[in-house]
């Protein structure tokens, strides 16, 4: 048997999106840019993707640039913001960003001498709007803070941090909804940027967007043609942009639909575990809990791995680094022994029982 627990890394391609995917790539292969029939028709049916797409966030259509995934529209957001309002020198986002806005700050602030104030989580895990409001300065450019932490599943309360941010004149707001997109509701009205990818709901890898509001100036990062705006120079990837309306149309479906089963395999799942390890966290996101086990997690990983089990200690994009994790130290959790696990409306009762059982008998064998 093998059973996926690790739907925060990413997530497999449904279905109905493969078949749209599918049939598009038979019949379609010239640039969308092209000026005769078939190019036409590609480029068309990616500006009706993208105003769908819009529609569902509740924004307009060229209030939404097409990107590689949201470590592209993380960092065109946040480097293409600041390189754009030199002026204005002072940046704010929190210690456990994902890697692809920490280490942009990271850039700003070491290669193009920019400002940067790191927010701590508090003790429930998130980075309050108060602690927002008295970081803000007079120079403050940006803002960035994530919805929901892809390690402990922690979320933040975003759109009130949007409102104060609002309130402060020449400061934008930029947020990372990955991990909270297809699975909690969010007002952009008052969110100046927000990127997201479509892995992480089912859709292709390599395919994201960044919501970039219309009075929002940036620096391209990837100079080329007229391209997205401007924004994101090199020949469309239109059939993927037009398949990601398709993805997210069928996550925010299957959002209401499966609600009452990830709630169940929540429980289930919480059930399980208590009686076996302690909880880091479980209080965010449903589908994401955290661990700590009595063996070091690099001994479980395997075992479990053994058994056809997929979980992750920590963020897949720092797996393969010897960097502390900056979510787990933030949170005062034992790196060395915290595992995450997630799960979607594809996994059943029957992998949950597998898991805790199997977790059960490692423990059993190793503790
Ligand atoms: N932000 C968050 C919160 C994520 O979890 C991830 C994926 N690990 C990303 C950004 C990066 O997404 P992508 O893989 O599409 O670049």
């Amino acid at each position: 048997m093998k059973v996926y627990l690790d739907a925060v890394s990413t997530t497999g391609v449904d279905e109905k999106v493969l078949e749209t995917y599918k049939k598009l790539l038979d019949e379609y292969y010239c640039n969308s840019d092209a000026l005769y029939d078939d190019g036409v028709a590609i480029y068309d049916m990616q500006e009706k993707a993208r105003a769908l797409i819009a529609g569902m966030l509740g924004v307009k259509k060229d209030e939404l640039i097409f990107t590689a995934g949201a470590s592209e529209a993380n960092s065109l957001a946040i480097k293409g913001l600041a390189l754009k309002h030199r002026d204005r020198k002072h940046l704010i986002t929190s210690i456990y960003e994902h890697s692809s806005v920490y280490n942009s700050f990271r850039q700003l602030e070491e290669d193009f001498g920019f400002e940067v104030t790191y927010l701590d989580p508090d003790e429930n895990g998130q980075i309050t709007p108060v602690a927002v409001k008295e970081a803000l300065r007079d120079d403050t450019l940006l803002v960035s803070i994530m919805h929901v932490n892809n390690e402990i599943g922690a979320i933040n309360d975003v759109e009130e941090i949007a409102k104060i941010v609002k309130r402060h004149p020449g400061t934008y707001f930029h947020c990372d909804i990955t991990q909270s997109l297809g699975k909690l509701d969010i007002d952009l009205a008052n969110i100046d940027m927000a990127s997201f990818s479509a892995h992480k709901i089912h859709g292709l890898k390599g395919s994201g967007a960044l919501m970039k509001k219309q009075f929002v100036e940036l620096l391209p990062l990837i100079s080329g043609g007229q391209q997205e705006y401007s924004l994101r120079g090199g020949t469309s990837n239109a059939l993927v942009n037009i398949v990601l309306a398709r993805t997210l149309r069928i996550a925010l479906e299957n959002k209401e639909k499966y609600h009452d089963k990830l709630m169940e395999l929540h429980d289930q799942l919480c059930e399980g575990l208590n009686d076996l390890v302690k909880i880091n966290y479980a209080s965010g996101l449903p589908t994401l809990i955290n661990i700590d086990t009595p063996i070091p997690s690099e001994v479980l990983l395997n075992a479990l791995n053994e058994r056809g089990i997929m979980v992750s200690s920590k963020s897949t994009c720092g797996s393969r680094k010897n960097e502390v994790n900056r979510t787990l130290h933030a949170m005062g959790y034992d790196e060395d022994h915290a595992i995450r696990v997630s799960f979607d409306h594809t996994n059943t009762k029957e992998e949950i029982a597998y898991f805790i059982e199997n977790l059960k008998e490692i423990l059993d064998k190793y503790a």
